[in-house]
């Protein structure tokens, strides 16, 4: 049984009335990159998103929120279950549907009589199970005009996804029954691959030049096999939907015609020059940049609808409200774009918790938490037991500025599926405040790489074999092996674990397999 801080005892000690259990409000979106959230304030200075922030600044601003799998279905079913992939039987997004017979914590949430709802990407393969009410889009989704599943029926809702999305959320707050107290999980498509862009946002950042990210044209030299031999680069893996020069699916004739008006011109320019090499490259950089921030002004915009809905409603006070996504996100660093990577852009997601009366606005905090941690979170938050298999930790004590004097120090990350989409060969390690030691296994080039973010913030440079590093690496072979054997990682993984093809069979790179599951 894990010690829980009973959030229950200590609201009735300080106030002495009969203690409210929390709302909780949970803003997730698909493939946000930190770097793109202005709370986190990154050199590019990408895009101001002035209600995401708002949360940051009435609570806490997590800087080391690490994800055990970085791709979608993979880090929704360890949010869910408190478990990693191994445990949680969804570890890719290739060939995993999610058993719903599992307890997860909105079930838990629902059995101690939340009312409980998810609107939007799920992307799990399975019906959702403990929700009250809930309102998907199929796998992937699209942007406009998107099918989407009420309760099991099939509904096609006309207007942007984002907005849709925030609408139903809006409209089941609004009904739901006020006597109790609920769980939303309000789960955003945006601003996943293809990056389609609200029509009012088409032109908001009057084409501005974006400055590039100084890893833009990486040779990936200093590091080995599987960095030069991935399939996510903006020169080789980038297609003509994503450079827009193909319209997405789904839109009527009249938003066609506003959608053309504003890319048609710029396209026809792009055409007529003709572009090669780094200055092609250079191009497509700057069409991701002006869609992919284009795609997030709608997020904030519907984080600021969410949050103007509880202060009027008067439910602010008594609500834990959290922004996050499912990973971190490359936007042009290393020459990128996707996640799946132990590397920094890809495994730290944004995470920003307000919870008034609980959280100290404006903190900012460095532990190193998880996307593990979030479903224990809210059910010690409601004064619930976190089940003992679940394998994270609440942070409620870190919400409190109280962290345990044995909070985690070194967290454990895994990735599995390949070779298709994107061909990141599968790899686990350990992540320290200062050190990454991976190991790249499944296939016969297995070989292990060690980095020093504090001399190499950008993790540029593998110093596995460098001897002045040999005491740290026996050291985090050691933590690496008390995780794996703490958490229940398998020696032998599964074949069906790397996804449709198995890790070696195949080996073919399958562009449309690679759009449709990444
Ligand atoms: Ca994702």
């Amino acid at each position: 049984m894990k010690l829980i801080l009973p959030f229950v005892f200590a609201a009735a000690a300080a106030c002495a009335a009969a203690p409210r259990q929390p709302n909780i409000v949970f803003i997730f979106s698909d493939d946000h990159a930190y770097q793109a959230i202005s709370a986190y304030g990154e050199e590019r200075k990408l895009l101001a998103t002035p209600n995401i922030d708002r949360i940051g600044q009435g609570g806490v601003r997590f800087d080391r929120c690490l994800v055990t799998n970085s791709i979608c279905g993979p880090a929704r079913a360890t949010i869910l279950t408190g478990k990693y992939s191994h445990l949680n039987g969804f570890p890719n997004n290739s060939n995993s549907t999610f058993d719903g017979a599992q307890t997860t914590f909105p079930k838990l949430m629902q059995k101690a009589g939340y009312q409980t709802a998810i609107v939007g990407k799920w992307h799990l393969g399975s019906d959702p199970t403990g929700f009250d009410f809930w309102q998907i889009l199929p796998g992937q989704g699209i942007y406009y005009n998107p099918p989407m599943i009420k309760m099991g029926t099939q509904v096609k809702v006309p207007g942007y996804v984002t907005d849709i999305i925030t609408d139903v959320s809006l409209d089941w707050l609004q009904k739901r029954d006020k006597s109790k107290p609920f769980l939303i999980m309000m789960q955003h498509k945006a601003p996943h691959r293809e990056w389609a862009p609200a029509l009012r946002h088409l032109d908001a950042d009057k084409d501005r030049v974006y400055a590039e990210p100084s890893t833009l044209f990486d040779d990936y030299s200093g590091r080995g096999l599987a960095e030069h031999d991935q399939d996510m680069t903006i020169e080789k893996t980038f297609t003509d939907r994503d450079a827009k020069l193909s319209p997405p699916p789904g839109m009527t004739p009249e938003q066609l015609k506003i959608w053309e008006a504003y890319y048609e011109p710029r396209n026809a320019k792009f055409r007529a020059a003709n572009l090669k090499g780094k200055d092609l490259v250079r191009w497509r950089y700057q069409r991701y940049m002006h869609d992919y921030l284009a795609t997030v002004r709608a997020v904030d915009e519907s984080v600021g609808r969410m949050l103007d809905y509880l202060d009027k409603e008067g439910l602010a006070e008594n609500t834990l409200i959290v922004y996050a996504s499912d990973q971190g996100f490359y936007l042009g660093e290393h020459g990128w774009f996707d996640k799946r990577w132990i590397f920094e852009e890809s495994v730290r997601t944004p995470f920003l918790v307000r919870w008034p009366g609980v959280t100290k606005p404006g903190t900012v905090n460095t532990d190193l938490v998880s996307n593990l941690d979030f479903g224990e979170t809210f059910l010690a938050a409601a004064g619930l037991p976190v089940p003992a298999e679940m394998q994270g930790r609440s942070l409620v004590p870190i919400l409190r500025g109280q962290r345990p004097a044995d909070w985690r120090t070194a967290f454990y990350y895994q990735y599995f599926e390949y070779p298709t989409p994107h061909h990141v060969r599968p790899h686990y390690g350990v992540v320290t405040d200062r050190y990454k030691l991976v190991r790249f296994y499944g296939t016969k080039e297995d070989y292990w790489e060690l980095f020093d973010r504090q001399k190499d913030p950008k993790e540029l440079r593998s110093v596995y074999a460098d001897p002045a590093y040999a005491p740290t690496v026996a050291e985090l072979e050691k933590e690496l092996t008390r995780l794996r054997k703490e958490l229940k990682v398998p020696d032998e993984i599964p074949a069906r674990f790397f996804g449709n093809q198995g890790v070696e069979g195949g080996g073919q790179r399958k562009k449309k397999q690679a759009k449709q599951n990444d």
